[in-house]
C-alpha cells in the first residue's frame, strides 16, 4: 500500500486511474521528475511538448535522450482509449466514445463553428442525478474521473484540431463546455484541476482563457457558491428544466435538496461576483415544461437579473415518453420570455444524427 499522498504510478485497482501529468502542477511535476530519477529541469521539457506542442509521442522528443524519453514513460499513462467515433456536420461535429483503464465509458464532443470550436467534456464515468430524461442520469454514477482523464478529452480535440483534420480555418480549441457525462460540481476538486491546467499558461498548461470554459450543473448550491470565490471569471450554465418546485423536483431530482429559489439565490451571487452572464439550461419538454404559463413564471423569476436563457429541443432518449415540444409551442415559450426583456435562444442541435449531447452512445455501445 502506498503511504497517504504518495504518487501511485503503478496500475492502480479498479476505479483509480493512475497518475498522469496533466493530474499535477509544476512543483508536483518536478518532484515527480525527480522520483524517475531525472533531473528537474526535465518536467519543464516535457510539459512543453504536451501542452505547447500538443506532442504527445515521445520518440519525436529530440531534446531528450532515448533512455530519458524512457524514464519518463510511467508519468504518461496511456488513460483514453478511443472505442467508436462517429462524425456528422460534414467533419464539424466529431463525437468519440472512450474507454477508461479500468473498462468505464466516456464520451465527448468536439464541435466547429464559425467563430470558435468547442469541446464538450465529461467529468464522471455516468452520472448519480437521475435526472429522468437524460441517458446519462439513467445508468447511475461509475465514479469520478481525474483530473487528467478531464484534460486528455480537451487535448485529444486540440490534437485533432492541429493535425489539420478538422475543418475551418481556426487552429485552436477555444472553448470547453462541462455537458457531457456527469455532474461537474459533485467532482469538485478534480474539476477545478482540470480548469487550472486548461487555463495555466504553456508549459503549466493550455493557456486558454477562463472566459471560455463552461461549467453546466444541475445546482449545487453550497458548490456553486465555492466555484463563485475561485477569482476564474468561467461561465456557469444552470440545468433549470422548470420554474417551479413541484415539476423540477420530478425532471431535476437533487430539486428537493436545493429548490429553485436556492438555486437561482446562488447563480445570482455568482454573476454579481464574477460578472458573468448566468446561463439557463430548458429543455422543452412537449407537454411537460412548455406550458405558455411556466415561460411567464420562468420570466418573472429571471427578469432584471444577468442571465441569459438557453432553450433546448428535448432530445428523446431511447425508451422514453417524452418528446421535444411543437414548434408553436416553443415559439410561443420564446416570445413569453422576449415579451419580459430575458434574453433568449434556442440552443441548435449539433450532433443529435449521432446522438450528440446527452450520454446515448455510451448507453447504446456494446
Ligand atoms: N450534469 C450537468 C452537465 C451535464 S448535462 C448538468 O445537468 O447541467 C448537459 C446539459 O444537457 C444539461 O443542461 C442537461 O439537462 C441537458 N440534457 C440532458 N439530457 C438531455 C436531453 N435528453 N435532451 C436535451 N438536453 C438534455
Amino acid at each position: 500500500m502506498p503511504a497517504p499522498g504518495e504518487l501511485v504510478f503503478d496500475a492502480p485497482a479498479r476505479g483509480k486511474p493512475p497518475v498522469h501529468l496533466a493530474d499535477l502542477d509544476a512543483s508536483e511535476r518536478r518532484s515527480a521528475v525527480a522520483a524517475l530519477g531525472l533531473p528537474e529541469f526535465r518536467a519543464d521539457q516535457v510539459s512543453r511538448h504536451w501542452f505547447g506542442r500538443l506532442e504527445d509521442d515521445p520518440a519525436t522528443w529530440t531534446d531528450l535522450s532515448p533512455a530519458d524519453r524512457e524514464a519518463i514513460a510511467p508519468l504518461l499513462p496511456h488513460l483514453l482509449t478511443p472505442v467508436q467515433t462517429l462524425t456528422c456536420d460534414d467533419g464539424a461535429t466529431v463525437k468519440t466514445l472512450w474507454r477508461l483503464h479500468d473498462g468505464s465509458r466516456v464520451e465527448s464532443v468536439l464541435m466547429g463553428y464559425r467563430d470558435r470550436i468547442t469541446m464538450c467534456v465529461s467529468s464522471q464515468a455516468g452520472c448519480g442525478m437521475n435526472c429522468p430524461f437524460c441517458a446519462t442520469g439513467q445508468a447511475g454514477l461509475t465514479r469520478n474521473l481525474s483530473t487528467a482523464e478531464i484534460v486528455e478529452q480537451v487535448l485529444a480535440g486540440a490534437r485533432l484540431v492541429r493535425s489539420g483534420a478538422f475543418p475551418g480555418d481556426r487552429e485552436r480549441v477555444s472553448n470547453v463546455v462541462f455537458m457531457g457525462m456527469g455532474e461537474p460540481l459533485a467532482n469538485y476538486r478534480a474539476l477545478m484541476g482540470a480548469i487550472h491546467r486548461l487555463v495555466e499558461p504553456v508549459p503549466e498548461g493550455l493557456g486558454m482563457s477562463a472566459r471560455g470554459i463552461t461549467v453546466s450543473t444541475v445546482g449545487l448550491v453550497p458548490r456553486i457558491r465555492e466555484l463563485a470565490g475561485e477569482g476564474l471569471p468561467l461561465r456557469l450554465a444552470v440545468s433549470l428544466h422548470a420554474p417551479d418546485d413541484e415539476l423540477r423536483d420530478t425532471l431535476v431530482p437533487i430539486n428537493t435538496r436545493y429548490p429553485v429559489a436556492e438555486v437561482l439565490d446562488a447563480a445570482w451571487d455568482y454573476a454579481e461576483r464574477t460578472g458573468r452572464r448566468v446561463s439557463i439550461e430548458y429543455a422543452l419538454i412537449k407537454d411537460v415544461n412548455d406550458q405558455r404559463w411556466r415561460a411567464e413564471l420562468l420570466a418573472k423569476r429571471l427578469r432584471g437579473h444577468l442571465v441569459h436563457v438557453n432553450l433546448i429541443p428535448l432530445n428523446p432518449t431511447p425508451g422514453s415518453q417524452w418528446t421535444a415540444s411543437r414548434p408553436e409551442d416553443e415559439r410561443a415559450f420564446v416570445r413569453a420570455l422576449e415579451e419580459a426583456h430575458v434574453p433568449v435562444t434556442v440552443r441548435d442541435t449539433r450532433g443529435r444524427e449521432i446522438d450528440g449531447a446527452c450520454g446515448q452512445l455510451a448507453a447504446a455501445a456494446p
